[in-house]
């Protein structure tokens, strides 16, 4: 009997990790795969006429045990793999996605679906049903299930080569990047790098069996050299050598195809009856559509820009009183930004990590659930683990009923993959009256401790535990019905809402006095060093808010593009979106698009805005709490009641506006950030 495809029977139906065998793994998709299909024939073959509950509300609880063993399954793939790991998900990928297809393209699982939405006026649903019942027809009709004859598989064409042109795309780039090394034999060439940069490009070269240092245009290698060396012609060679990625004209040249997956993009959205790519996005998206995109990138442009040019000058007069540097160019401006930052501030992580010892800040964390939501954090031994690093907890409520089961893996391993992130391991719902708990994760990459020394983390490893404990919340606090609408299943633009709106708990006195002590004398940390803080994380903000708007605004260039047939040029259409938002003199063997992977690669086409979106949501709820006291009631309930309980219940700037009680504004961030004085 295979593990996987039973009741667990463990405590609080926690994933029996220490019972999984890999060799578990395939049998149980593909039975679980079964099972799921045979709910949907259920669904499909039933004499009984389409109605919510027979066909939408069954298709959302419909294959439970399968998302459970996917979700145990690629967690692992990310937390704890291995080759054996990784072969399997190389066979169970194309399962799923097959399975996956075989839903959407099922005709007559569709039909229904469309009865019960086309009579959706006449049925008596709840908030939360209408939008399952929205968000199901869309999942079909967004992929052509309306389409007839020769347009579904014109549809499927484009569809089939915009998978190989994206492909296409990132092999280009990966090669590439890969073809590039800086070879260095005079040690006076690394002049100003610090020794792990160093010590990092010397053993690259080793390992290729050469002498000397070798710099890549790979970030670990090439973000410490444009930031330390202070020889500015190798600067001005590996600046060069990133952006031109893709845009030399040879065999790994991009521009045809970015020309081609915009061109796909728009005759794939007008197939579908949207005017552009980013209409069709942006239709699930907060934001709507790309008239208010457009219109919130350059009302931002606009506040940004005066204190942008005037970092611009100031970092302009230092650099020429510095070095006599009289035409400040792009691969000028890490070098003399870090310059000027360690000149204005002199603040270093070693000063501030005695006060971050990472027991500390976990409490830190949960004390700041706990006044604002009411939430316990109890450490438990009664359920398994898949590493002994990670640590569990029971969540309860001022009741103490169960909120949550709480995963924490803190250390990096071998068979962990870079980065931070939450996920779960069991998604919450309400089915037949009772309220299934959520088993939540976050997983992170900080220091281990060593025998002499506790793990001690940095500012920005102290705002990254919040940021994902913020996401955590997200998950825990979710009570709504239907699985697929619970938790962080909330539209792209929304979902960094309840994450980054806890980082600026760490900004705040009253908050740090929590937790912020000194590991070995317990001194609180100094008020200065907090002020030191604040400062420096606005250092430069208007010329980085105006490198991010020029981002979407490239974006949204390509995407909400009406006649992108008539684009010739890559390169000049580029000058063109970035209008007033560049700096720098143009570097004409340049170009960014080519190599623009989050959106011709990956997912964030017409999504790149998101970024700035979600600080604007998070400033402008943060405002309300310092309006009333950070750790306010009040607001903190309705953050709950309206936010994070919610998931995509209901459409974002409704709950937002419920929440704020007005739409958000720009006000706060920009304050933030230093721009508005
Ligand atoms: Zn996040």
């Amino acid at each position: 009997m295979n593990i996987l495809n039973n009741t667990f029977n463990t405590p609080f139906n926690t994933a029996p990790f220490s019972k999984i065998k890999n060799e578990d793994y395939l049998p149980a998709f593909k039975t679980a795969i079964e099972k799921a299909k045979a709910e949907i024939d259920a669904i499909t073959s039933t004499k009984e006429g389409p109605n919510f509950e027979n066909t939408i509300e069954a298709l959302d609880y419909s294959g439970q045990e399968l998302s459970r063993i996917s979700s145990i399954f690629f967690n692992l793939n990310s937390a704890e793999t291995n080759d054996d790991i990784q072969k399997i998900a190389q066979e169970v990928s194309p399962l799923l996605s097959e399975f996956s297809n075989d839903i959407t393209l099922n005709e007559e699982l569709f039909k229904k679906v469309k009865a019960v939405y086309d009579i959706k006026s006449e049925l008596d649903l709840t908030t939360e049903q209408k939008t399952l019942l929205d968000k199901k027809y869309k999942g079909f009709s967004r992929n052509g299930a309306n389409l007839k004859g020769e347009d579904k598989e014109k549809l499927r064409a484009i569809d089939r080569e915009l998978s190989q042109l994206k492909l296409k795309f990132g092999e280009h780039i990966l090669a590439e990047t890969n073809n590039f090394e800086m070879h260095i034999t005079d040690e006076t060439d690394l002049s100003g790098l610090p020794d792990g940069a160093k010590e990092a490009a010397k053993q690259l070269a080793e390992s290729k069996e050469k002498d000397g240092w070798l710099i890549t245009l790979d970030y670990p290698s090439y973000i410490p050299f444009m930031t330390y060396a202070d020889n500015r012609n190798l600067r001005e060679k590996l600046s060069k050598a990133f952006g031109s990625k893709g845009f030399k004209n040879d065999d790994l040249d991009n521009q045809d195809n970015v020309l081609r997956i915009a061109e796909l993009r728009y005759q794939r959205a007008q197939l579908l009856g949207y005017k552009t790519h980013a209409h069709f996005v942006l239709e699930e998206r907060m934001a709507e559509t790309p008239e208010k995109v457009n219109a919130f990138l350059h009302q931002l442009l606009e506040k940004a820009k005066p204190a942008a040019l005037k970092e611009f000058k100031t970092l302009e007069d230092f650099a020429k009183d510095l070095d006599g540097i009289d035409n400040l160019q792009k691969w000028d401006s890490a070098y003399y930004s870090e310059k000027l930052k360690q000149k204005l501030f002199s603040l270093d992580d070693e000063q501030l990590k005695p006060y971050f010892k990472l027991e500390n800040v976990i409490n830190g964390a949960f004390t700041v659930a706990e006044k604002l939501f009411g939430l316990q954090f109890e450490e438990i031994d009664t359920i398994d683990k898949y590493h002994e690093d990670v640590m569990t907890y029971k969540v309860v409520d001022t009741e103490g009923n169960l909120v949550s089961i709480f995963y924490a893996d803190f250390f990096p391993r071998a068979g962990k993959r870079n980065g931070a992130w939450m996920t779960s391991y069991k998604s919450q719902m309400i089915k037949n009256g009772e309220n299934d708990r959520p088993h939540v994760s976050i997983v992170c990459n900080f220091t281990k401790p060593t025998k002499s020394k506790p793990s001690l983390l940095t500012f920005n490893e102290v705002t990254t535990l919040f940021h994902e404990f913020g996401h955590a919340l997200h998950g825990m606090l979710a009570n709504t019905i239907y699985p697929s609408l619970s938790g962080t299943n909330v539209y792209w633009d929304f979902v960094e809402l309840p994450s980054q709106i806890l980082e600026n708990w760490c900004y705040e006195e009253e908050t740090l006095k929590l937790f912020a002590t000194h590991y070995e004398t317990g001194e609180l940390i100094p008020m200065e060093l907090i002020e030191k803080i604040k400062a420096s994380a606005t250092f430069n903000e208007g010329m980085q808010t105006l490198r991010q708007l020029s981002f979407g605004m490239l974006d949204m260039a390509w995407h909400a593009n009406e006649s992108p047939e008539t684009i010739t040029s890559v390169k000049s259409h580029e000058t063109k979106a970035f209008g007033e938002t560049q700096l720098y003199p143009d570097v004409e063997e340049n170009c960014m698009s080519t190599a623009f992977a989050h959106i011709f690669q990956g997912g964030y086409s017409s999504g790149y805005y998101s970024y700035k979106w979600a600080e604007v949501l998070d400033a402008d709820a943060f405002e309300y709490f310092k309006e009333e006291g950070i750790f306010n009631k009040t607001v903190a309930d309705k953050f709950k009641i309206f936010v994070l309980s919610q998931g995509g219940t209901e459409n974002p700037m409704t709950l937002y506006k419920k929440f704020r009680g007005q739409e958000p504004k720009p006000e706060a961030l920009l304050k933030r950030a230093g721009l508005l004085k």
